[in-house]
């Protein structure tokens, strides 16, 4: 059932509720993903939804973490996005419609995709676990 907006501050902290649910922006360099280098799966950090593998992570340069595919692709959806004059492609979670980034034309082969995300709108499962429905256990942070 989806949540009310009183219900995802509750849950949220207040960075993750304004990139999830206002389609905010984190500041570039500073999101706890951005040098993640382990091998794992980033879920939402919303619903627990898989979203990215670790193995299609690579360094934009942009300063958000970035992906050239989605691990599942029913589990995003893309719109398309104008505001602030640009044209730009949406990712949300396709389970709990959170704003996760955009995705760009202009990633690496072999998809030539890049998921430009927030890390703030995701949590990290390290190893090669699949998910349970275990949203009561915190992933660990970062810092
Ligand atoms: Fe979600």
């Amino acid at each position: 059932m989806p949540k009310s907006d009183e219900e995802w501050k509750k849950k949220l902290d207040p960075k993750q509720y304004h990139v999830l649910r206002e389609k905010g922006t984190e500041m570039p360099f500073t999101g706890k993903f951005l040098h993640n280098r382990e091998k794992g799966t980033y879920t939402c950090a919303g619903c627990g939804a898989e979203l990215f593998s670790s193995e299609t992570k690579f360094d934009s340069g942009t300063g958000w973490p970035s992906f050239y595919e989605s691990k599942n692709a029913k589990n995003v959806e893309l719109k398309k996005d104008n505001a602030y004059l640009m044209s730009r492609t949406e990712v949300l979670c396709k389970k709990c419609g959170g704003h996760l980034g955009h995705v760009f034309d202009d990633g690496p082969a072999p998809t030539g995709k890049r998921f430009c995300m927030n890390s703030c709108a995701l949590e990290f499962r390290s190893g090669n676990k699949s998910a349970g429905s275990n949203n009561s256990q915190k992933s660990h942070k970062y810092r």
